[in-house]
């Protein structure tokens, strides 16, 4: 029987920092993981380029039932610490946009650092290596695996979540958590792109590939980012912030739209008012001439300014600063980026992510009630969550 001080399940961006940081430390420390490849998440994270950080983190960019909860991890260890890091290992890197760094050559390079780092900390590694069970002697936990038995102190699931199944995502941490007695908040797919009912499609389906600037707002998030129509309903990377907040809401609410942000669209209708084109002409000056196409048609607005009528104006210079759409659902967790939802933070120490019930039992990464904004934020939670289980197992 193997005995050490910590067994980390799951070697993803989470469970490799928490290893390392524990190795580091000089504990003994296994890291088990069932797929047969390494940080495939990693990998393929940041179109292979891994928007590994956001130099703008903090506990504002990430929804949570207990939204302070991820406050003291992240100001303990921060964009900057993971940056020293990686300047450590001489990976080169840019910011893109809104403080979001990637690697300058690719997403291997941060994968290959953590695999440095749990070697610099003795970390014995079981790859690919099932976990069967999970079960207390004493106060330690032991695991049958398809390895052998491992017994630890401290055990900590480092699983994720559900996005991606074909690369590795179980429900393992939620059961674990259940079979210890923890609450969970109700899994949702993420940052994912929206679908839409048939009368939608039938309007706006064959503009799949017209994107635009939009202000996007929904249950309290709010989005000015680049807005995608596609085959299914809307994505692009307003829509799969704004997302996160619609599965939050409850799919009752509408998702609110500004295609227009910062123009003051009466005032430009006003000036424009005795015009003979076609309100479509006049907003193809500004949108995508397909989309302003549509979008007058699907309203019978398809005229000349000078033949609609004050109200009727008026009613598209609202809606185009409003436009409520309401999704029919998501793409899933084939094509969402993040699981929103998961372990209850309630349930564990925001200083050490174990769980206040049952000791020595740590969760850390996405398999936390933990979800960020697009754009670093959740690669953030998974190195600030893995290093402060990591100080403390
Ligand atoms: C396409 C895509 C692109 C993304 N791009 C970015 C980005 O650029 N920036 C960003 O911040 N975030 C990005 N994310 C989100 C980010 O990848 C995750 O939030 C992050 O990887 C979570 O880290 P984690 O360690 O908690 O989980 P994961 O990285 O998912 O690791 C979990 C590990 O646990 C293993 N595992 C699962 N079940 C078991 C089991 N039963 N037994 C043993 N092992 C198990 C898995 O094989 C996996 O290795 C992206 C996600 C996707 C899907």
């Amino acid at each position: 029987m193997k005995t050490l001080d910590a067994v980390v399940i799951g070697a993803g961006a989470a469970g490799m920092m928490c290893a390392a940081t524990a190795g580091q430390r000089g504990r003994r420390v296994l890291l088990i993981d069932h797929y047969s490849k390494v940080g495939e998440k990693i990998r393929i994270s940041g179109g292979g380029r891994c928007n590994f950080t956001n130099l703008h983190a903090t506990h504002r960019d990430f929804l949570s039932a207990n939204p302070d909860f991820c406050r003291s991890a992240l100001a303990r260890y921060t964009p900057r610490d993971f940056i020293a890091l990686v300047e450590r290992h001489g990976v080169a890197w840019h910011e893109k946009t809104l403080g979001q760094l990637f690697c300058d050559d690719s997403a291997k390079q941060i994968i290959d650092m953590l695999r440095a780092e749990c070697e610099q900390g003795g970390v014995e590694w079981w790859q690919p290596c099932e976990v069967r069970s999970v079960g207390r002697e004493g106060d330690a936990f032991a695991i049958e695996t398809s390895r052998g038995p491992a017994k630890a102190t401290a055990l900590v699931v480092a699983t994720g979540g559900l996005t991606v199944p074909k690369i590795g995502a179980t429900p393992f941490a939620y059961r674990i958590a259940e079979q210890f007695g923890l609450a969970i908040v109700p899994p949702k797919p993420a940052l994912v792109p929206l679908s839409f009912d048939a009368d939608f499609l039938a309007r706006y389906g064959d503009l799949a590939g017209v994107s635009l600037d939009a202000e996007v707002w929904c249950g309290g998030g709010r989005f000015r980012e680049s807005l995608l129509f596609t085959h299914r309903g809307l994505s692009g990377p307003a829509i799969l912030q704004v997302s996160s907040y619609w599965q939050r809401a409850g799919a009752a609410e509408p998702i609110h739209i500004d295609v227009l942000p910062g123009v003051d669209v009466p005032g430009w209708f006003a000036a424009e008012r005795r015009s003979r084109a076609l309100l479509g002409s006049l907003l193809a000056e500004r949108l995508p001439k397909r989309f302003a196409q549509h979008w007058c048609a699907a309203r019978g607005l398809d005229l000349p300014i000078a033949q609609l009528g004050d109200r009727a104006l008026a009613d598209a210079a609202r809606e185009l600063a409003d436009w409520k759409v309401r999704p029919s659902g998501t793409l899933g967790y084939n094509k969402a980026e993040v699981t929103l939802g998961g372990v209850d933070t309630r349930e564990l120490s925001s200083r050490t992510m174990e769980a206040a019930r049952a000791k020595g039992l740590h969760f850390i990464g996405e398999a936390v009630d933990v979800t960020g904004h697009l754009g670093g934020f959740n690669f953030q939670w998974a190195w600030a969550s893995g290093r402060a289980a990591g100080e403390a197992v």
